[in-house]
Formats: C-alpha cells, structure tokens, sequence
C-alpha cells in the first residue's frame, strides 16, 4: 500500500495531539514528518507556567518519551525552521535548504507573543512568555533582590507574577483594564482575584496604561502614561498572542487574523489543512489548548477517511496559582435575556454563577463561573457544551452536581 507523505509544521501541542490521534487509528496509513523550529521535543506548553513558578521541572512537560517517535515510525524534525511552501509543486523549504515532498500538509504554528511597540521595548531584560526558552530566560534574572514589571492582567500575565513573586521578586503588575481577567471573570470574581493574588505579595496598577520602558542599555524602570515611574530589572510582556500565518501568507493561502478553515479544517488549498492556535473557524482563532485537542480529533478523523466536522469549541478557562481555585466557561456575564442564577458566601470566600438561557420551554445552562470552589466545573462546562436541557435540575442546579442529579433522578 502506498503511503500518504503527511508533513505536520510545527511541533507543539495541537500537532503532537493530531499525530497521537492517527498513529491510534490508522498507523500504517502515513508517512510522517513533523517538523518543528524549537530545540526541543514537544513539551506541554500549558505547563510552562508551573515550570517558571518552580512547580514542576522540565522533564515533566515532555509530551511523549524519546522512543515514541520511532516506535511510531514517525520522523520528528527538531530545532528545524520552515521557510517556505510550495503549493503547486506540494513541497515545503527548510532554512537549511532541504526540500521535503508531500502530499497532505498541515500547518500547526501556534501563535507569536504580541510585544507592545513601547520606547524601550528593545531594551535588556525586556521578555516575553511563550516557550521554554523564554522561561529560561525569566527565570536566570529572578534574583530575589530583583524587581519585575509584567504588563497585562489575563492568565498569561498572572500565572508569570505568581511564579516572580514565589521567587521572592518584588513583583508589579500593569493592566490596561479595570479589573484582572477581564474576558473570563466579572467585576466581583475579579475583585476576590485581586484581593488573592495582593496577598501573594504582587502590587497592582488596573486601568494603567504603559508610556515608555526607562534603561540605558538594559532596562531599569517603567513610566506609566500618569507619570507613575515603576522600578524594575525585568519586564514581562504578557498583553495576548497574535495567531502565526507567516508561512500560510507566503504561500497565498487565505488567512484573516488566522488561516481560515472549513469544517474539516482544510485551508484554501484542499491538499493544506491547519489546526490549533494559527488557524481560525468560523470567525475564531483561539487561545487555549482543549480546541486544539478537539480540532486534533476531527483533523485525525477526516485524513483517515471518516467522516467528521468541527463546528467550534465552548471554552472553559482556569488559572493555575496555586490555592486560587477559578473556573469560568460560556457567557459567564449573561447576555441580555439569560437568568443569572447567584450563589456566594463571603465567610468561604465562594462566589457561584450559572447563567441559563431559556427557550421554548427548554433551559439550557450557558455560563458558569466559580470562585473559591470549582469541583464543579468541568460538569457545568459539559452541561454547556452538551446543550443539556437543565430544567428538572434547575432548583438545585447551582448546588452542584451531587445533588443536582439527585433531585433530577
Ligand atoms: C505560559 C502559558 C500558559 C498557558 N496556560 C494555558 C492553560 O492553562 N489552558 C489552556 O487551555 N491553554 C494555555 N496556554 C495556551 C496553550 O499552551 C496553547 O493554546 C497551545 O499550546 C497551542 O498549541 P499549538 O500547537 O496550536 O501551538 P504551539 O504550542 O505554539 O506550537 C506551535 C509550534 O510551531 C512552531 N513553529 C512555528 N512556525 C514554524 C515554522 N515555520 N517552522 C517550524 N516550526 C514552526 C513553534 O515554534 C511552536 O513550537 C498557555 C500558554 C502559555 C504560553
């Protein structure tokens, strides 16, 4: 049987998933080549966070063990830059000159850090948090007599103030917006996140707007547009990430703020498909791993001949510093017409939000957010995800699982 050349670029999370996801279903169908500009073998990126707060150490991020790869005869190419595709010609180009033939492609680049255009921004001891180099990196100036700036106020940047301020590295934190996570949480959950996070020693600056970065040679202060002037050694960058097209604009495939795909996350071009962070669906490129995992799924599904469609992912966030416990999924605000239902005990410091949406008679749960406690999220997550009418569970709902199903049953 003549196999399918199958190149993969890139080598993170959503690609390894993808090649997971063949080599379970029909291993003898490709031939594989993954190729990835990292030194690295595929980490768990999800974990650099843990890794930076000295939580895990790098061993533990690595994705499959070394012989996975040739026990699955699939040829991984590391420290290895695509630099061009050839459409026509179905080929793509390495840096160091190599021409590799395919007959499928999949692009799964991941997305770029967005470092702000600041004066200064080119400065020493400016970084950003992306991959283990970067960690490496933050982690060789976390002196603990050291100061640290990180600007911006969503996961990324919290999870990099924990792991600085674990460090006992006086800590500042920079946010353009009024409260933290502003896309995950509403006023009051971000208002018990401030309160956690302060107490954990990191000093905030919310609706702060970033003027200049101060140093000469390397950098030694940040200015804020009031005239605020912020000591600091390092500062991290953490203002969101920009999908990585560069390749897929090269090769004229057609991209918006990633590489559009259809339902079978094909490409423009039906011999090139896309997944994870650098490809966008239906008006989306998202940031998070579980779509990536789910698009893994359906990509695997299609190129072995099944028949398969990805019509998008409800995602569900956490953040991972350690003691705080949130969880939040859906419309976790409640769009105009939802019924929002509200549980919070301020003694525990447990704050509980279901937003429901009901239509034709039929309740469905269409946000959940949790503070405090979160065992119940993954099953909240599920009931929006499912479209699970809630109705017989509603008087119970917001009491969890246990005696919501109880009740129903
Ligand atoms: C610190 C941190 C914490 C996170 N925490 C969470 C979390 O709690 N929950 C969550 O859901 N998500 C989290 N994420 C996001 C999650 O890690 C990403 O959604 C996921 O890794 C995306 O996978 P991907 O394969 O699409 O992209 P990536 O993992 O970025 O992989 C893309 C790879 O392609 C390589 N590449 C790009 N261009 C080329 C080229 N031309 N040639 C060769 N190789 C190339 C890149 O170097 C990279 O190695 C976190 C991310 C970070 C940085």
């Amino acid at each position: 049987m003549t196999k399918t050349r199958l190149i993969i670029i890139g080598t993170g999370m959503a690609a390894t998933r993808l090649v997971d996801e063949l080599t379970r279903r029909v291993p003898e169908a490709f031939d594989i080549c993954m190729i990835g500009d990292e030194p690295t073998s595929p980490y768990n990126r999800v974990l650099l966070s843990s890794l930076l707060a000295g939580e895990l150490d790098e061993s533990e991020l690595t994705l499959k063990t070394p012989d996975w790869w040739s026990q699955n005869n699939i040829r991984i190419l590391t420290g290895e830059r695509v630099t061009e595709i050839d459409k026509a010609a179905r080929c793509v180009t390495l840096a160091n000159g190599t021409i590799l033939n395919y007959d499928q492609l999949v692009l799964a680049t991941g997305s770029k850090p967005i470092c702000l255009p600041l004066p200064g921004a080119d400065l020493a001891g400016v970084m950003t948090f992306r991959d283990l180099a970067d960690v490496a990196k933050i982690r060789a100036a976390m002196k603990p007599d050291a100061s640290a700036v990180v600007i911006g106020g969503g996961l990324l940047g919290l999870e990099a103030a924990y792991g600085l301020a674990k460090a006992n590295v006086k800590t500042s934190l920079i946010h353009l917006m009024d409260r933290l996570m502003e896309r995950q949480l509403d006023a009051e959950a971000a208002n018990m996140l401030r309160d956690d996070i302060s107490a954990r020693g990191i000093s905030f600056h919310l609706s702060a707007n970033t003027k200049k970065i101060h140093g000469a040679g390397k950098v030694e202060a940040i200015e804020l547009m009031d005239g605020t002037v912020i000591p600091a050694d390092l500062v991290v960058m953490a203002v969101g990430i920009r999908p990585n097209i560069d390749l897929a604009q090269g090769a004229g495939l057609t991209t918006g703020r990633g590489i559009l795909v259809d339902d079978q996350l094909a490409t423009s071009d039906p011999a090139i498909f896309a997944l994870g962070e650098c490809a966008e669906h239906r008006g989306i490129a998202y940031g998070l791993v579980e779509p990536a995992y789910e698009q893994a799924r359906i990509l695997a599904a299609h190129l072995s001949a099944d028949s398969a469609a990805y019509a998008g992912s409800v995602t569900a966030t956490n953040l991972k510093v350690h003691g705080i416990h949130l969880f939040s999924s859906g419309d976790f605000l409640g769009a105009d017409g939802s019924d929002v239902i509200v549980l919070r005990d301020r003694g525990l410091k447990t704050y509980r939000k279901l937003v429901l949406k009901n239509e034709g008679g039929t309740t469905q749960l269409t946000g959940c957010l949790l503070y405090g406690d979160t065992s119940d999220g993954l099953w909240y997550a599920e009931l929006i995800r499912q479209q699970t009418p809630v109705n017989s569970m509603r008087p119970l709902l917001a009491f969890g699982r246990d005696l919501a199903t109880r009740e129903a049953a």
